[in-house]
């Protein structure tokens, strides 16, 4: 299968003469490149076994390594490019778990965005393949604890608490947690942004639809800060997905 990013190359395998002609034809730079073939023995199909076998993890299979969800990857494009998801995919489609582990320190950088899930003309649900990838790797002790498990499990509470993204809860709990003074109203306990200890970006962003007499926003978010609208029959739903998740290691038990 080739390699179409560079950058996944190492330097000693590239060939290339920045000069060169032969038999009077100039085949100077990218004419005369050669990548050299590498070896590569350890597999481990039972690493891809086991993500296939993982609801999140089964479309891995579809991919046909078109690389479209790297090119619209904002980690990739905007971060750093050693984040690649078709290159993740296919490292663990081969097995090839060593070569995953040297890329770990990146792995954990997903944002959520969903867009690569959005254009993968393969129906890959590349974001949960990813997931279900470092899962794996986690559960095998291949890896730590990466740097955003904390807030994953914060935002996972979150949402299986009201079976929505609550951003407003979201966003000042996970402040609350990381030690920002966060003062509260003395009976419904909702945070008052303009009197809490926060960021600027935050006082900011929480000002700006007051300043542009943004209403119906303003209402809404204060509709949902104080009356949580649930997802109907929630609590139900909720016990039997807390479970599974157990059951599947996303979650920790009695969490
Ligand atoms: S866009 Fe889909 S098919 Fe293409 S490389 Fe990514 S996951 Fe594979
Ligand atoms: S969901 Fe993650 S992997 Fe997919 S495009 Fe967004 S940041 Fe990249």
């Amino acid at each position: 299968m080739p390699i179409h990013e560079r950058s996944l190359v190492e330097s000693e395998r590239v060939l290339k003469k920045e000069r060169l002609v032969i038999d009077g034809i100039d085949v100077s730079g990218d004419w005369n490149l050669i990548i050299l073939p590498r070896t590569v023995e350890d597999y481990d199909l039972d690493f891809a076994k086991e993500i296939m076998e993982s609801p999140d993890g089964k479309t891995i299979q579809q991919c046909y390594q078109c690389s479209y969800c790297t090119a619209s990857c904002p980690v990739h494009n905007y971060w750093d490019d050693r984040y690649n998801p078709r290159h993740f995919i296919y490292l663990a489609r081969l097995g090839m778990v060593d070569e995953l582990q040297k890329r770990v320190d990146v792995m954990w950088r997903c944002v959520s965005c969903h867009k690569c899930t959005h254009r993968c003309p393969k129906g890959v649900l590349v974001e949960d393949v990813l997931k279900v990838i470092l899962r794996v790797m986690y559960k095998r002790g291949l890896i730590g604890d990466y740097p955003s498990k904390k807030f994953d499990q914060f935002f996972t509470e979150n949402v299986l608490e009201y079976g929505r993204i609550e951003d407003g809860e979201l966003l000042f709990g996970w402040m609350e947690k990381q030690g920002y003074k966060i003062k509260k109203d003395p009976i419904l306990r909702k945070p008052i942004p303009f009197f809490s200890d926060i960021p600027k970006w935050l006082k900011d962003m929480v000002s700006k639809p007051i300043k542009e007499g943004n209403i119906s926003f303003i209402m809404l978010n204060a509709k949902h800060m104080l009356f949580h609208p649930r997802t109907k029959e929630w609590n139900k739903f909720k016990q039997v997905l807390r479970k599974v998740m157990e059951e599947e290691g996303a979650l920790a038990k009695g969490g």
